[in-house]
């Protein structure tokens, strides 16, 4: 299998197991075996038990959205009319856009958890007629969610696991630039060892204790957080 691979292929498997042995790791795939010199783990919220530890580093959260139907052009017209895409300062942080059909896309956190829940969708919808009023009448037409990885200190982590083995995840949400940036990065420390210019810390892996007990935590934390967030408001 691996001989058939070239750098520009696109390879979607699903890796069942991890074995470091050499110079490089071999991995043990559905159907097969891939052996390759340089890996990088970017699973983020998705950690498995691919490489023991890994996934107690961070916290998985939903990232919630919802979207309206397609909006009238005058309310269009009225919100972010620049094309912004927003996202705000409060402590489970909300992000907003118009998307080029017109349709209004509002997110915000959800559980910790692997369903929607219903409270949770409702917070990101009352949030969403509060914010845009012009758009308060538009019935809602999806809604859809995904796992973050949340870290402690709401950072990304880049481990060096062992040599031609790294991992980058725990965007805490934001990700689109911050993994594209740190992809690069391992690439280059995979490639060029400690000869690469790494301008990000290369810490060592630090699973958090009790991260068992992540979801009563995580549910209190989020209850409590989403309660000062009201306040803040109220409070105003
Ligand atoms: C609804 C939503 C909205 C978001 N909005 C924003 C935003 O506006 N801006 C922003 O910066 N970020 C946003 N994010 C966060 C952003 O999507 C993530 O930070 C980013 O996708 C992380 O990229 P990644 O490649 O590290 O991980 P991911 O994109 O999560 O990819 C990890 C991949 O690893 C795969 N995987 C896991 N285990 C295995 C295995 N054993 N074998 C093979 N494959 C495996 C998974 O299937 C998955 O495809 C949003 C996320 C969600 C869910």
């Amino acid at each position: 299998m691996g001989s058939d691979l070239s750098p520009l292929d696109l390879v979607v498997i699903q890796i069942d197991g991890l074995h470091v042995g050499g110079a490089g790791a071999k991995q043990a795939a559905d159907g097969g075996a891939l052996t390759a010199s340089h890996v990088l783990l970017a699973t983020n919220a998705y950690t498995d038990d691919l490489w023991p530890g890994l996934k107690r580093t961070m916290f998985p959260l939903q990232s919630l959205q919802i979207a309206t139907a397609p909006l009238a052009e005058d309310a269009r017209r009225s919100i972010l009319p620049e094309g912004h895409v927003v996202s705000d300062t409060r402590r489970l942080l909300l992000y907003f856009r118009l998307d080029g059909r017109g349709h209004l896309i509002v997110g915000g956190r959800g559980t910790a958890g692997e369903r929607i829940v219903a409270r949770h969708v409702a917070y990101v919808e009352r949030a969403m007629r509060r914010l845009f009023p012009q758009a308060a009448g538009a019935a809602r037409e999806y809604v859809w969610a995904g796992h973050v990885a949340v870290t402690v200190e709401q950072l990304p982590h880049l481990h060096e696991l062992a040599l031609g083995l790294m991992a980058a995840l725990g965007y805490s949400g934001r990700g689109v630039a911050m993994a594209t940036l740190l992809g690069k990065l391992a690439a280059e420390r995979l490639l060029k060892g400690a000869a690469a210019d790494t301008p990000f810390p290369l810490t060592p892996m630090r699973p958090l204790p009790l991260h068992a007990l992540r979801l009563p935590v995580l549910a209190a934390a989020m209850q409590y957080y989403r309660l000062r967030d009201t306040l803040d408001i109220l409070l105003r």
